[in-house]
């Protein structure tokens, strides 16, 4: 035999019954973006490297040591497999001016790729769902994106998801605040790990996210950039944060929440909770205002999140929330492979009418005897048994038996109902 293969690393198979869950919860999404006005965009799996590079900053984690980059063989390109979703979009509306005629709401689902070390609500690829507000200078259409995920939490049923909040204010405060800050960090040297003095000079504000309970108080101590901010960027914070208030949004300001990538500025956040363990962010985001023209678009101002959908669909898991697996209406019996033609047939027409029908279909040893049908059929979850009998078909008719009582307390019955037009009764087959 040859050898068996397996899939990548962190790379996960998603098989029924889970992929209907993931399926509902994509149904749910898609029908909350339309309320909210925010259309479905689809960008490639795959860009140029360069993009990430620009888009994202080199001393960036997911720059640095996470990115599938590699050599297209046959061009020489240099590609990499989506480590996130925000840069396509903009590179996107970038190449065909889709902020033209005014701002975009767009959303997207579907896998990223980074290189991490797989772990609990780690993976290698991951699925995220993001919305990206292009053109609109904010903070009325900020808040709107907090309403968006908060509402969708509770359409859900979550519960305890607690957001964060910060400002990052503009480049300008964000470099005095940095060259206060590397001083500071500079004056205790020697509490910093290696990390920290690699990225000392060059991204000082990562060092504030550090995880090394060693560092804690260093951090803790360090310039705020909040205390940095200039009159326009706190008056942007202050409207956000009203907006919020007035719908009755609790969020706590976090002065320390940066996010990894170089891109952000003004509004930045993140919804956690404490029930995922060590990955407890379920969904983050913030204003990028300064990514159109560093990708080399003209400057326009944008604002969006994701969220990782392994670690929502863990936490309806958690928070038992997850509907039940799908099951057909019905199982249809073919005692003798004779019958499959008319049944084929048959079971077409209840599709055609909205039914969901599974047909029991030969094996290795012919159809099995109705014991073992009757038991998939049990199996299979269905309410009804459709029985394409040699006795039944000779009449013309089918027959269906209830399998399990309805929630009304209805007993389990058999009836007949006629071959000839089963549009006729494909209603009394749904649940
Ligand atoms: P973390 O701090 O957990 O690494 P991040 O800041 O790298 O997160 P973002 O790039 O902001 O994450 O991505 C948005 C969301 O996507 C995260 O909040 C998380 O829910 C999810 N996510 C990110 N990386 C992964 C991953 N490797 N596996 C599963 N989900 C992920
Ligand atoms: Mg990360």
């Amino acid at each position: 035999m040859a050898e068996k293969l397996s899939a990548v690393k962190g790379m996960n198979d998603i098989a029924p019954p889970e992929s209907a869950h993931w399926e509902w919860l994509e149904e749910r999404i898609r029908e909350l973006m339309r309320r909210y006005g925010y259309r479905n965009f689809r960008a490639p799996i795959v860009e140029p490297t360069a993009l990430f590079v620009r888009g994202l900053g080199e001393v960036t984690d997911i720059v640095e040591k996470e990115m599938y980059a590699f050599e297209d063989k046959l061009n020489g390109e240099h590609l990499t497999l989506r480590p996130e979703g925000t840069a396509g979009v903009v590179r996107a509306a970038i190449e065909h001016n889709l902020t033209y005629d005014g701002g975009k709401r767009l959303y997207y689902i579907g896998p990223m790729f980074r290189h991490e070390r797989p772990q609990r609500g780690r993976y290698r690829q991951f699925h995220q769902v993001g919305v990206e507000a292009l053109g609109f200078h904010g903070p009325d259409v900020d808040a709107e994106l907090i309403l968006l995920a908060s509402d969708l939490w509770a359409e859900l049923g979550l519960q305890d998801i607690a957001l964060e909040i910060n400002s990052l204010g503009q480049p300008a405060e964000r470099l005095a605040h940095r060259q206060a800050l590397i001083a500071h960090l500079e004056a205790h040297a020697d509490q910093l790990d290696e990390e920290a003095k690699r990225r000392l000079h060059s991204n000082p504000l990562r060092i504030l996210d550090t995880k090394n309970p060693a560092m804690q108080a260093l951090v803790e101590a360090a310039p705020k950039l909040m205390d940095f901010l200039g009159a326009e960027s706190l008056r942007h914070f202050d409207t956000w944060r009203s907006l919020l208030d007035k719908q009755g949004i609790t969020y706590r300001i976090n002065p320390r929440l940066v996010r990894g990538m170089d891109y952000y500025n003004l509004s930045v956040f993140e919804f956690v909770t404490t029930e995922l363990g060590a990955q407890g962010t379920v969904c983050a985001g913030g204003r990028y205002d300064g990514l159109f023209a560093q990708i080399g678009g003209k400057p326009t101002p944008a604002v969006g999140w994701a969220l990782g959908v392994e670690r929502i669909l863990e936490l309806l898991k958690a928070q038992h929330r997850l509907p039940e697996a799908p099951v057909p209406d019905a199982y249809a019996i073919i005692p003798e492979a004779t019958a499959t033609e008319t049944a084929l047939g048959v079971l077409r027409a209840l599709r055609q009418a909205g039914v969901s029908v599974t047909m029991h279909t030969a094996g290795a040893e012919g159809m099995g005897s109705m014991k073992s049908q009757f038991k998939k059929a049990d199996a299979s979850g269905a309410r009804y048994a459709l029985i394409f009998g040699a006795d039944e078909l000779a009449q013309g008719t089918v027959g269906v038996k209830t399998l399990r009582a309805a929630p009304s307390g209805e007993v389990p019955v058999q009836v007949l109902r006629p071959l000839a037009r089963p549009a006729e009764w494909a209603a009394s087959l749904r649940a």
